[in-house]
This record gives structure tokens, sequence and C-alpha cells, in this order.
């Protein structure tokens, strides 16, 4: 009895706001990662062609809807973490041939999540933000962080065909920061 009651006293983890691409090949795994390496079990999720590329570049009122869409879920079930994906090979940004290199596209994306998250920060003040480059690696995708102040090395691996994940998570150590992790585990 007194276990029940300490668990309904524990408070309940407000959902999560994702965003991603329509891309299907990319959708089941990265909510397969929201929830099994982020933790998120709760969550919205937003789909919009090539992630945050509509809330940086699209319409104005394509923008606006977008920013609707977490407005809502903010003010009405408390959203207040946000969790962007880019992912590579996105047609939304010409695929992968528009870069010449992978190291370039990496690198293209890995910005725009930057302004991304800059732009929802600024929007609303007490959101935390985490974005995610995911790339395929052989058959699997993996996830990078590319906001390091906010997340603490974080990776996985799915398989393609069955949809089977072959899980990693790697914990920074007190004395190390996320930086410096990502240094040794990110080689873009
Ligand atoms: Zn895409």
């Amino acid at each position: 009895m007194k276990r029940i009651r300490q668990r309904r006293s524990e408070p309940k983890m407000p959902p999560a706001w994702v965003l991603c691409c329509v891309d299907s090949r990319y959708i089941q795994p990265t909510q397969q990662f929201v929830k099994q390496q982020l933790g998120a079990r709760r969550y919205f999720l937003k789909t919009d062609a090539g992630g945050s590329r509509a809330l940086l570049h699209g319409h104005p009122a394509v923008r606006a809807w977008v920013l609707r869409n977490l407005r809502l879920v903010y003010q009405q079930r408390g959203v207040r973490r946000v969790i962007l994906f880019h992912h590579q090979d996105c047609l939304a940004y010409g695929g992968s041939a528009a870069f010449g290199n992978q190291s370039r596209e990496t690198r293209v994306h890995t910005q725009e999540l930057k302004k991304a998250a800059q732009l929802l920060q600024t929007t609303l003040r007490d959101v935390t933000v985490q974005t995610f480059y995911a790339s395929r690696e052989q058959r699997r995708i993996r996830f990078r962080p590319c906001n390091v102040q906010q997340v603490a090395g974080v990776s996985a691996a799915h398989t393609r065909r069955t949809g089977r994940s072959t899980r990693r998570t790697q914990n920074v150590g007190r004395n190390e920061t996320a930086g410096q992790r990502l240094g040794q585990t990110v080689g873009f």
C-alpha cells in the first residue's frame, strides 16, 4: 500500500514535443530513440519536411503554423522539452547530393538545428531544446546530439529492416563535459 502511495505521489513528467522530418525511413527509429534513449515516454510528434527547416526558411504562415503546434501543447499540456531531429539525405535540403560530401552535409544540418533551437528558446524561454542529427551507417541509424550544452553523449543505432534496436547509451562522467565526450565520439 505504501508503495502505491509513493508511486502516486511521484511527479508526472511533462510530455515532450518532437519535431522531425516526414521521411518514413526515420520516423519509427526516431520515436524509438525518443522513448528508449531519451526517456520521453509521453510526447507529441510533429512531422514536417526537413524537420525544422520550415521554422527557419518557410513561408511566414507555415512558420507560424509550426509554432502554433508547439504553443498549443506548451500552454495546454505543459510541454517544456523540445526535441528536434534532422537526418542525412533529406530531400527537403536536396538530399545528400546537394552537399558534395558527408561532412559538409552534417555541418549544415547541425547549424540548422542550432539556429532552430535558438529560435525556439527565444520564442518560449523556459523550454529545453535538444537537437539530434540522424545518419545511416550501413543498416543502422545513428543519432548524434548537436547541442553539447544540454545533451550528455547519447547515441543509438537501429536496424533498418526489423526495427530491432542495438542501443548504446554513454553516460558522461561528472568530471567530463558533454563537449569533451562528444569530441571523442563524434568525428565529423
Ligand atoms: Zn527529410
